[in-house]
């Protein structure tokens, strides 16, 4: 079925972009696919996910990390479920995060039975590396039983010979083909509870494959660039091309691939979603870029204001860094709150006005009072309207 636009308006309550419009965008009509107690497609709020770097069969360890993910955002976890040990300690990780678990399974269909047996919230397979049809029937009789949605994924790097060869190569065109044939597969299994991802590395034909796959089917789709690098060059990639297809309404979860801390991929995804107004909350830090004219370790403070930041994810507001008390105010207007600095001291700010004159080692703590401040305010508030107390 063709996918149809439809104008959703995101989150619950608006932020400053909904007030000027920027968070109503026109995203593709996708079916309901409920992934443990989440739910995504039909307008839902697209989703983080993540995937655990920790040898899924120690337990602990996947869920220390999990948990650090959780407190980040994460939505979704994904880990690698290898061997019949890691489908097994699924079981003790349910018991101690509170995200919906996806396993990612490739080649042998018990393991994708076991996972689900034993809490897997949904899998991920490839049903191109299964094997033959009745082990793939064999995983989807299981996940029907135990009404599992499937994430049916395919990736440019095991794209099928004859695909190459019928469009000359490893193109979008192919990557789409190989989706939906497996997708018919497990449709004609009698199954729809489905998500579909299509990774590639090549940006643009990343981008081309969903464009064309939203226009002929409309599962839900996880987005993401695949392999896209490491942290610094990774985040460029995967917000160009993410940036694209959901700035065009395809996409009802993401993932940020990087080539390190799975910490860093949530971070990037939220503000890729904030950045396009498909998610509000928490404190955005503008700063400026150094000049000539900076006198104080403005990158320094920048940085700590950023972590800091994260501290205050339920204050929707705009923080601005500026390097000099020339400009500084002036260029952050729109900010909430700011700092300016001048020769080894600085300025604080509020709405552009300035407050207090201050040493330049005491700006980030009269920024966290400050933050702090609004923060009990914005607690007061909404003690005050809650009629729960
Ligand atoms: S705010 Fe001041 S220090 Fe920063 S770039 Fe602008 S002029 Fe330079």
């Amino acid at each position: 079925m063709a996918q149809k636009n439809m104008d959703i308006s995101v989150g619950m309550r608006y932020n400053r972009e909904s007030e000027r419009g920027m968070n109503r965008m026109s995203r593709k009509e996708t079916r309901t696919i409920r992934i443990g107690d989440r739910v995504i497609g039909g307008g839902n709020p697209i989703l983080i996910q993540s995937m655990c770097n920790t040898k899924t069969e120690d337990a602990a360890a996947t869920t220390a990390q999990i948990l650090r993910l959780e407190a980040a955002g994460c939505d979704i976890i994904r880990v690698a479920v290898p061997t019949m040990e890691a489908a097994a300690a699924i079981q003790e990780i349910k018991k101690r995060i509170h995200i919906p678990l996806v396993a990612d399974i490739h080649f042998d269909y018990k393991l994708a039975i076991a996972a689900m047996e034993c809490g897997a919230d949904k899998i991920r397979i490839n049903p191109g590396n299964i094997g033959s049809r009745e082990k793939v029937e064999a995983v989807v009789d299981k996940a029907r039983e135990m009404e599992i949605p499937i994430r049916v994924g395919v990736n440019s790097g095991s794209l099928e010979k004859t695909l190459i060869e019928k469009y000359g190569g490893v193109t979008a065109e192919g990557l789409v083909e190989s989706a939906l044939d497996k997708v018919h597969m497990i449709e004609k299994m009698g199954y729809g509870n489905l998500v579909i991802s299509i990774k590639s590395s090549d940006v643009m034909m990343c981008v081309k494959a969903h464009e064309l796959i939203a226009k002929k089917t409309d599962y839900p789709l996880h987005v993401g660039i695949t392999e896209a690098g490491t942290v610094a060059s990774g985040n460029i990639k995967s917000a160009v091309g993410l940036g694209i297809m959901l700035h065009e309404g395809i996409g009802d979860t993401i993932r940020v691939s990087l080539t390190g801390d799975p910490l860093e991929e949530v971070k990037s995804a939220k503000l890729i979603l904030k950045t396009l107004g498909l998610r509000q909350g928490g404190i955005e830090v503008v700063s400026c870029p150094t000049c000539g004219r900076t006198r104080i370790d403005l990158i320094g403070l920048a940085n700590q204001v950023e972590n800091m930041a994260a501290e205050f994810d339920h204050l929707n507001i705009k923080v601005a860094v500026m390097g000099c008390a020339v400009n500084g105010p002036g260029e952050a207007r729109e900010a909430d709150l700011g700092v300016a600095g001048g020769d080894g001291e600085g300025l604080l700010f509020k709405k552009g006005q300035i407050i207090r004159k201050m040493p330049e080692g005491e700006l980030l703590g009269a920024l966290r009072e400050e933050l702090e401040r609004m923060s009990g305010n914005a607690q007061t508030r909404y003690m005050g309207s809650c009629r729960h107390g």
